[in-house]
């Protein structure tokens, strides 16, 4: 009778909790997200797999709907996973899971996730924060109209000074790109687009923020935006001190 909101991380199964993997292991219903899928691994044999995901292309399942399935998934069984990408409470829509599901009256835990907002940077060799001058990280959804942010949000960020990071953001990063120039934003500021971090697919470009307005970074992406963008700390090779079968090139 729990309905577990349980955070996948960015791509390899590795970087599941050890929490998730265990839900994962006996529950008895997995319902996931496509970018969750490689997790699928780690999901019980005999477990109900339920694809709530937005293939590319195809209508999305409304959100509505998949809170009605998780509501009667979890009436009818005594462990429930609902499998989301990254963590659930960031840009993934736990929030309304959540609070339809304890409306119901069913009982609801929320099992972080390792962020492709962390992970992508990660990934990357591109650290979020460094002393003594980049204090702050902010996390931004790239999936609205840039232009229709409140009046201020753009010269905010620019005053902040911290890096920027952006997720949903491939189909609008020339145009976000465009509004942080406008809000006083070096053009010649760095920035790391990754794709497909922590899986086989990764893909990391290198830029300036005036490169982004023709970037074609193909979704799904994760955009750091800052002086640390610059960087590549990822320690493939020797600067690490990694042996060859150690951590993983992607
Ligand atoms: N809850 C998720 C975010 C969901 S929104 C999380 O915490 O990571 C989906 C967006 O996440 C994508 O558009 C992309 O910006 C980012 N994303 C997800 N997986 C990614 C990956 N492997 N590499 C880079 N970005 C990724």
């Amino acid at each position: 009778m729990t309905v577990y909101l349980v955070g996948a991380g960015p791509g390899d199964p590795e970087l599941v909790t050890l929490l998730g993997a265990r839900l994962l292991a006996t529950a008895e219903v997995v319902v996931y997200d496509r970018l969750a899928r490689p997790l699928l691994e780690l999901a019980n044999p005999g477990a109900e797999l339920v694809d709530v995901g937005k293939a590319a292309g195809a209508a999305p399942v409304p959100q509505e709907h998949i809170n009605l399935l998780l509501i009667e998934y979890g009436r009818q069984h005594d462990c429930v996973v609902r499998l989301k990408g990254g963590d659930p409470f960031v840009f993934a829509r736990g929030a309304e899971e959540a609070t339809a599901l304890i409306a119901a009256g069913l009982d609801v835990a929320i099992v972080p996730g390792v962020s492709s907002a962390l992970a992508a940077p990660a990934a990357a060799g591109v650290p979020l924060t460094i002393r003594p001058n980049v204090r702050s990280f902010t996390v931004l959804t790239g999936h609205e109209d840039p232009r229709s942010a409140p009046p201020g949000y753009w010269e905010g960020l620019v005053t902040l000074g911290g890096t920027i990071v952006i997720l949903m953001g491939a189909a609008r990063i020339g145009e976000i790109a465009a509004c942080l120039i406008a809000a006083g934003l070096a053009p010649d500021t760095p920035v790391a687009a990754v794709h497909g971090a922590t899986t086989a697919d990764q893909a990391v470009i290198r830029s300036r923020l005036d490169g982004m307005a023709n970037a074609a970074v193909a979704s799904p992406a994760t955009f750091v935006i800052g002086q640390t963008a610059a960087l590549d700390l990822s320690g493939v090779g020797e600067t690490a001190g990694f042996t060859s079968d150690s951590p993983k090139t992607y």
